[in-house]
């Protein structure tokens, strides 16, 4: 073999191959180990570090280089086609360093130098026919998350998998119940503290939900919280005698962390079976917000946003973190878009209800009394009453999150207007099986023919709409708002939009994708630059159980497929 020594025969040679040589260093992708300290930082941080971009779940970044009078000349950079091309992609794509990490359907995780798209690694988890078998809403992936060295990422079949960042290498993994019992995961996973939080799907299967806490270094279980809870614990005497076991309450979106208080937020989803009839009470923690211990994961309080639901409302949607100010009273607020129409501001240390107004039509939860929600008795379907309600089970919003703008002081609501037909059936529980009770049909909003979808503004200290851009389709994406003064957010159709944060005005439209868009835009900047990447891959909840709207031609047709894209100035 030459040596630089045997090869170059004068120092200036020397030179030059030890300056290639410096080159090459220079162009290994960068990867900073996440610390706690990055995490906490993350709001200033120049990359996307966890699925909201920071603990607060503002999904907003401070970046300003794409702005409202530039955003006109955003061009793709780079994109990338993967070959799953017929289920749903849902990752936000999160980068730290030169590396970008997305997840795709069926829990393969890539790893991506992000200004140049080049493949640094792929995992594919070696998901058994069991894994996949209850999974209610096509076979997803939410996303990673990230510490010390390493990325996490949920499977369908219940593992937390920890890998090395820059390899690839699986360190370990630990699966934390069994796939064919009703149990899934589809949320990306909230590193806080040395510990790793997920929570689990299920609420269609009677699964009992819970939130665990692993050791980010061994995968050892920390703490695993019921989102039921048992008969001698606070809230047990909300269910009938047994039916905790069966009781639903999924956690399968990523919560919110409060350093300042040392709290963590988490949304919990439907009861268990779907048919309220089978199990009277207030069925807590289904449908609400519960604030935890992030040491222990004990529970400090609950709101609950649909008593004894029976119309499929999850609450696990976002809890956004932001202060407002209402009625003469400065808050420290969560804020989030609920699945039964309304839109809540919930005091972050008590618990308490700010407000709460309905952003869609909403008839089931019908009103407030004594700050907990009510519900119309007459629009409680059962064995045999067949009721018309509003929103539909899909929500008047589904998982995608909303974004709120600290500049603003707005939050953005990817909307549906949907209701629906739905009647009572008899169910019995069988472990792995659909447990629900209840026969459906999603319909149009009658207020709101021809309209599927809404991006909706929402001033925080109102709760007051602000702005709306109506869409024949569904609006199925998250959203994303930027110091620029933009919105961004992708379509049904594949197109991703750049709105006026402050006037909803279309500023920018990305030329048509390959595939419809139901994922998470991100933006952050590699060596100064910004960019904005996403997902296009249709499918989702809204295919299989969109019901008319699924039917409409406009949304049966829009094409499937698995595209990354990247845009930059
Ligand atoms: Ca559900």
């Amino acid at each position: 073999m030459t040596t630089v020594k045997a090869f170059c025969k004068t120092a200036l040679c020397t030179a030059i191959v030890a300056a290639m040589s410096a080159a090459a260093f220079a162009a290994t992708p960068s990867y900073p180990t996440v610390t706690q300290a990055t995490l906490d930082n993350a709001a200033s941080n120049n990359g996307w570090l966890m699925y909201r971009r920071d603990y607060t779940s503002n999904g907003y970044a401070p970046f300003k280089d794409i702005n409202t009078s530039n955003v006109a000349n955003l061009k793709e950079v780079w994109s990338y086609v993967n070959p799953i091309n017929d289920q749903g992609y849902e990752s936000p794509p999160i980068v730290n360093g030169d590396y970008m990490f997305v997840t795709t359907p069926k829990d393969e995780l890539l790893a991506f130098e992000a200004t140049s798209g080049k493949l640094l690694w792929k995992y594919t988890k070696n998901l058994s026919d069991t894994g996949l078998k209850t999974v209610c809403c096509d076979v997803v992936n939410r996303g990673v998350a990230l510490y010390g060295d390493k990325v996490y990422m949920a499977t369908l079949d219940n593992y937390v998998v920890a890998l090395n960042a820059k390899t690839g290498k699986v360190v370990w993994q630990k699966q934390l119940i069994a796939p064919d019992i009703g149990y899934a995961m589809t949320l990306a996973p909230l590193t806080v503290k040395d510990k790793v939080i997920v929570g689990v799907s299920g609420g269609e299967y009677g699964a009992r939900g819970f939130i665990e806490a692993l050791n980010a270094k061994t995968g050892k279980e920390v703490w695993k919280t019921y989102t039921i809870p048992a008969p001698n614990q606070p809230g047990g005497n909300t269910w009938p005698k047994g039916a905790y076991k069966t009781g639903g309450g999924g956690a399968w979106l990523t919560g919110t962390y409060d350093a300042a208080t040392n709290t963590l937020f988490w949304g919990v989803g439907n009861p268990g079976p779907w048919l309220a009839t089978l199990r009277p009470g207030k069925n807590l923690y289904t449908d609400s917000v519960i604030a935890m211990n992030p040491a222990t994961g004990k529970i400090k309080w609950h709101y609950q946003y649909t008593p004894n639901d029976t119309w499929d409302y999850d609450g696990v949607n976002e809890t956004v973190m932001t202060n407002i100010d209402y009625q003469g009273k400065h808050y420290k607020a969560l804020v989030t878009a609920s699945r039964n129409g309304w839109f809540y501001a919930i005091d972050r240390v008590n618990g308490k209800l700010i407000y709460a107004k309905p952003f869609v039509t909403a008839t089931s939860v019908n009103g407030i009394k004594d700050g907990q929600m009510t519900t119309d008795d007459a629009l409680r379907p059962a064995v045999g009453k067949q009721v018309f309600t509003c929103p539909s089970f899909l929500g008047g919003k589904n998982w995608w999150p909303i974004s709120v703008d600290p500049e603003t002081h707005m939050a953005y609501v990817p909307a549906m207007h949907t209701c629906m037909t739905i009647s009572g059936t008899t169910v019995a529980y069988k472990a792995g099986l659909p447990f629900l009770g209840e026969k459906f049909n999603v319909m149009a909003d009658p207020k709101f023919p021809n309209q599927w979808g809404d991006v909706i503004a929402i001033d925080l200290n109102t709760g007051d709409q602000a702005w709306h851009f109506p869409s024949a389709l569904p609006w199925n994406d998250g959203m994303v708002s930027t110091a620029g003064g933009l919105v961004f957010s992708g379509s049904a159709d594949g197109y991703l939009y750049a709105f006026d944060a402050k006037t909803g005005k279309v500023l920018w439209k990305s030329p048509k994708m390959t595939s419809g868009i139901i994922g998470v835009p991100t933006t952050w900047k590699v060596d100064g630059k910004q960019y904005v990447s996403l997902w296009a891959g249709w499918g989702g909840a809204t295919p299989i159980w969109g019901g008319d709207m699924a039917k409409d031609p406009a949304v049966k047709d829009i094409p499937r497929g698995g595209h990354l894209y990247v845009f930059s100035l």
